[in-house]
């Protein structure tokens, strides 16, 4: 039976997750678990493998030992190969949202194009039903007005705004962040976190890897501060953030608080 519609059934699960290049093991036993509309924050310094978790999730990286799991169903299918797998993994990615640190936009199309040519391409969506879903989320991230417009006329912030709402029209189950605001200039962080406050409003379930605290702590259910490949405490951002119980935690706070 499937699980797909079970309430209860985490939206992603992480367990013992490992992950080496060469001699350098970057994950050394991950587990963690956001529960549907939940909102995980990943703290940690640079190097600690933030960025290779998130990438696992949507099996940008190839995880060595563990699993992970998208509301129910396994991603990494290590039984599986050739095209049955590239089909596995293609319907697993539409329904995970990534944004990244540098937007990636397709620099030849429009703003409204770069949003919609995911549900055209991947989903099969009609044109016109396309573009009135990619208004709508437009219009949600405030950029309505700038559909025609190629992204090299946008700021950072207006670019990245696009790329949550190009994420979004797949309409994914899950949104992954990895340090979405950290290349913009201090005064355009807001309009993003703006939009990100408005997704959790909406009880999107985001896995967030950020360097912003205070956003961390205002934003999520959970917060995670990881280190060298290791979780090394888990638990509620009031507690993460005021009342952390580990020195290394501390110390980490005490540099980027
Ligand atoms: P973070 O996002 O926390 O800064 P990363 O996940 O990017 O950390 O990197 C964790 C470690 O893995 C770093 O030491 C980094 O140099 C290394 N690493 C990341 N990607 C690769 C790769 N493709 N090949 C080799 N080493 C990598
Ligand atoms: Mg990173």
């Amino acid at each position: 039976m499937s699980t797909e519609h079970q309430t209860d059934t985490p939206m992603v699960e992480i367990r013992n997750v490992h992950k080496r290049f060469g001699d350098l093991e970057v994950l050394k036993g991950i587990d963690l678990t956001v529960n549907r509309g939940k909102i995980v924050s990943i703290i940690g310094p640079s190097g600690s493998g933030k960025s290779t978790l998130l990438r696992s999730v949507n099996h940008l990286e190839v995880i060595d030992q563990g699993e992970i799991l998208l509301d129910g169903v396994r991603v990494n299918r290590p039984d599986m190969n050739g095209l049955i797998f590239e089909r596995h993994i293609n319907h697993i990615r539409q329904n995970m949202g990534m944004v990244f640190q540098h937007f990636n936009l397709f620099p030849h199309l429009s703003t409204i194009d770069n949003v919609t040519l995911g549900p055209r391409k991947l989903k099969g969506m009609d044109k016109h039903i396309a573009r009135e879903l990619g208004m709508e989320l437009l219009d949600r991230v405030g950029l309505a007005e700038k559909a025609a417009v190629f992204p090299n006329h946008l700021s950072g912030g207006q670019k990245q705004r696009v790329a949550i709402a190009r994420a979004l029209a797949m309409q994914p189950k899950v949104m992954l962040f990895d340090e979405a605001t950290s290349a913009l200039d201090p005064e355009l962080v807001e309009e993003v976190n703006r939009v990100m406050r408005g997704l959790a409003e909406e009880h999107m379930t985001m896995l967030i890897v950020t360097h912003e605290m205070t956003f961390a702590r205002d934003v999520s259910d959970w917060a995670m501060f990881m280190d060298e490949g290791v979780v090394v405490e888990e638990c509620t951002p009031e507690k993460l953030f005021s009342n952390p119980d580990q020195e290394r935690t501390c110390h980490f706070l005490r540099k980027h608080l």
